[in-house]
């Protein structure tokens, strides 16, 4: 019993699946939700308020030595911190936190609890300071929402990066991975849409609600009839006026503003336009939609006709002639949810550039600024049905995972080192052959998937045909019998099954050009400017031209038109080269159950995330490698009964001295400790029962 409510479990013997699920749910029982494994810091969301972040005990986690307090989300701050400068004896190092965890388990409180503490420590009390936290709510609003698995999932992945010249914080930057657009128009049941929509339409005043033309929630199809309880509409309302509040800290324009809530307003009224067949080869707008038509035109700052002409078909040149091509009701309703799509993904995307560009660090050139880097992103994902964003997340979790692995099996060798014994390679699952299959050129998942993608009547068919094709007899493939066009990766974490429909159409995500056309020519600056144009970084907008002349980074906007995947894999590999150079800390996040309740465990649940979360793996390596590391004073203490000595000195000679009595192989000797595998402690355990 005592050794299960030991803070850090690294540093228990027989360490395996069932005692870490057990020491882990025995310390939950008792509220303590932060454990360590060695240097991670595992996180079981307590879904209740416990007193953990008062300020009294923020106090006490400034500068302090990790093993005289309990286990907590400060200390990983204050240690990636202190770390950062220098302080920890490493030398001042960029610092990168890796959140990881399935949705719900609490990466985000996480992630603003680190952002809280580390403001605190570096004493800023400055506007940035309070600029850098009001980022939160601003993208929380536009980038989370309602789902059955969490009512604030994000649905982006972010990396924050704070950065700091000596102790104080001078500015921050902000990435943000695959938003998932299609919520805008289409959520299941018992979910929402994004947060913005219900915050706006709760906490506008009548006045402006009327100058946006915006109406009541249920009116709205994009809404999924989410009128929310009263209590709800009273928590939306004061979420309004925390987003109003925090854009204008951060520093947007009250003209941005207007603009972007009568966008937003735009994309509601799209959504209700139907259609029907007329006696035409067009279809026209439903009589009961013409409003809706007129409305959106108006939010939009475009010609109604224009717009309608974008819904209804497709315009293409051939040999100097336009040439249309009417769509059916499915390409029609399509065609209008694409429009949503992209306009609310521009929209998210631009608010994430001026916050870069309003943080930018204000210094000279050539400064050496260090960095903290904090990743919020979706934990690995296996759902009945598989899709391409679950493809693209999975690709993110096995570069963590590998990640992971080379840094515990690099700290599992530096202490060999540093203890100068010895050390055969240690084996570990090391995931490189599956990031290869993802990765690989010009025959991995992505590329094929580019080069089918690059054909215009190239089938989603035609994509897994290939893949099975090339990787037939893969390790890490299967081929999927089945009418649909499936197949299966055999992941670190476990088969998942992906259904191919839609693939192609999703990875090339192109916007029709008519649409490019629409907005370009949009009276409402901000949508212009979205589709024309990018941010320089000084917040001024820059025509496209202009654009092409410099290297910039804010490409959401980029002429060059590269496939999604392309785009993801790139901001991937930009990410993985700064994490491999940084000095990486681990919060692990688990989910006690899956019904968002307190006090309760499920086994089964937490097992399945100690393996997704990389846990087990850790348990491997170890078991691997010497798992048990007694000092020379506490081996002998403890087994020099064995001798029947009761008085041998506690040093390395007698250690030496009860290992010769006994029969153990395989053990090493180092400098200060003994390096045992795991069974070693249990034949000593037997040795002593003999006695
Ligand atoms: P997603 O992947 O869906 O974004 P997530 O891992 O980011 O999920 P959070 O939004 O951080 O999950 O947490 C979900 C909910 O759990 C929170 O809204 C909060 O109610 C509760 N929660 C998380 N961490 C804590 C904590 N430390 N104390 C109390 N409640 C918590
Ligand atoms: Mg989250």
């Amino acid at each position: 019993m005592e050794i299960l409510l030991r803070d850090d479990l690294a540093a228990l013997s027989d360490l395996d699946e069932k005692s870490l699920l057990e020491a882990l749910s025995q310390r939950f029982s008792q509220n303590h939700i932060y454990t360590y494994i060695g240097d991670i810091l595992v996180s079981v969301n307590p879904f209740k308020y416990l007193p953990l972040y008062e300020k009294e005990v923020a106090e006490q986690y400034k500068c302090h030595e990790k093993s005289s307090l309990p286990p907590h989300i400060f200390a990983v701050a204050d240690k990636a911190y202190q770390s950062m400068l220098g302080r920890l004896g490493t030398g001042s190092r960029n610092q990168c936190i890796v959140i990881s965890g399935e949705s719900g388990a609490g990466k985000t409180e996480s992630t603003k609890l680190l952002l809280r503490h580390i403001m605190d420590l570096c004493k800023a009390n400055s506007a940035l300071e309070q600029q850098i936290l009001q980022v939160n709510p601003l993208l929380e609003a536009f980038g989370n929402s309602q789902t059955v698995m969490n009512d604030n999932s994000s649905r982006f992945g972010k990396y924050i990066q704070l950065r700091f010249l000596k102790s104080s914080v001078k500015g921050a930057k902000i990435n943000e991975y695959l938003l998932e657009k299609s919520r805008v128009v289409h959520q299941d049941e018992g979910e929402q849409n994004f947060h913005i929509f219900y915050y706006m339409l709760a906490g506008i005043s009548q006045e402006d609600k009327e100058m946006y033309g915006l109406l009541e929630t249920s009116q709205y199809r994009y809404l999924n009839g989410g009128c929310g309880t009263e209590e709800m509409v009273r928590q939306w309302t004061t979420k309004y006026s925390e987003v109003c509040n925090a854009m204008d800290m951060v520093g947007f324009e009250e003209r941005e503003k207007v603009d972007m809530m009568t966008v937003l307003a735009g994309i509601l009224s799209l959504g209700n336009i139907v259609f029907e067949p007329s006696e035409s080869d067009a279809l026209r707008v439903a009589e009961s939609a013409q409003g809706w038509l007129k409305a959106s035109a108006g939010q939009f700052g475009v010609k109604e006709e224009e717009l309608l002409r974008s819904l209804i078909c497709t315009m293409s040149v051939t040999r100097g002639e336009s040439i249309c091509r009417f769509h059916n009701q499915q390409q029609a309703e399509d065609a209008r949810d694409s429009i949503a799509k992209v306009v609310y993904g521009r929209i998210f995307g631009w608010i994430v550039t001026k916050i870069n560009v309003l943080l930018a660090p204000n210094v000279d050139v050539g400064v050496d600024l260090k960095e903290i880097g904090i990743l919020d992103i979706f934990g690995f994902e296996n759902f009945t049905v598989n899709r391409y964003e679950q493809l693209c997340i999975n690709l993110a979790n096995e570069q963590l995972q590998y990640f992971f692995n080379h840094h515990i099996f690099l700290m599992e060798q530096k202490e060999y080192t540093e203890e100068g014994i010895t050390w055969e390679a240690i084996t570990f699952k090391d995931n490189k052959p599956i990031l290869d299959l993802f990765l690989s050129k010009p025959i991995g998942i992505f590329s094929l998937l580019d080069e089918q993608s690059a054909f215009p009547q190239a089938t989603d068919r035609d994509f897994v045909d290939k893949l099975n094709s090339k990787f037939k007899g893969s390790p890490h493939f299967e081929i999927a019998r089945s009418r649909h066009p499936v197949f299966t990766v055999v992941h670190y974490a476990g088969k998942v099954q992906y259904n191919g429909n839609g693939f192609l159409e999703k990875n090339r995500d192109t916007i029709p050009g008519s649409i490019r056309d629409l907005f370009i020519n949009s009276v409402t600056p901000l949508l212009s400017v979205l589709f024309t144009a990018t941010i320089s970084r000084t917040g001024t907008f820059m025509p496209r031209k202009a654009k092409l002349l410099q290297n910039s980074e804010d490409n959401f906007n980029s002429t060059r038109k590269q496939s999604v995947g392309a785009k993801f894999r790139h901001s991937l590999a930009v990410l993985m080269e700064k994490m491999f150079s940084a000095n990486p800390h681990f919060v692990r996040c688990i989910k006690p159950n899956s019904k968002k309740q307190p006090d309760q465990v499920d086994e089964r649940i937490m097992m399945d995330q100690l393996r997704y979360n990389g846990l087990l793996e850790t348990i491997r390596i170890r078991k691997d490698g010497f798992s048990w590391r007694p000092s020379f004073e506490e081996f002998a203490q403890r087994y020099r009964i064995l001798l029947f000595k009761p008085d041998l000195p506690l040093n390395k000679e007698s250690c030496m001295e009860i290992l010769n009595r006994t029969e153990l192989r395989d053990w090493k000797c180092g400098t200060s400790r003994l390096f045992f595998k795991y069974w070693h402690q249990e034949e000593l355990a037997r040795s002593l029962e003999r006695l």
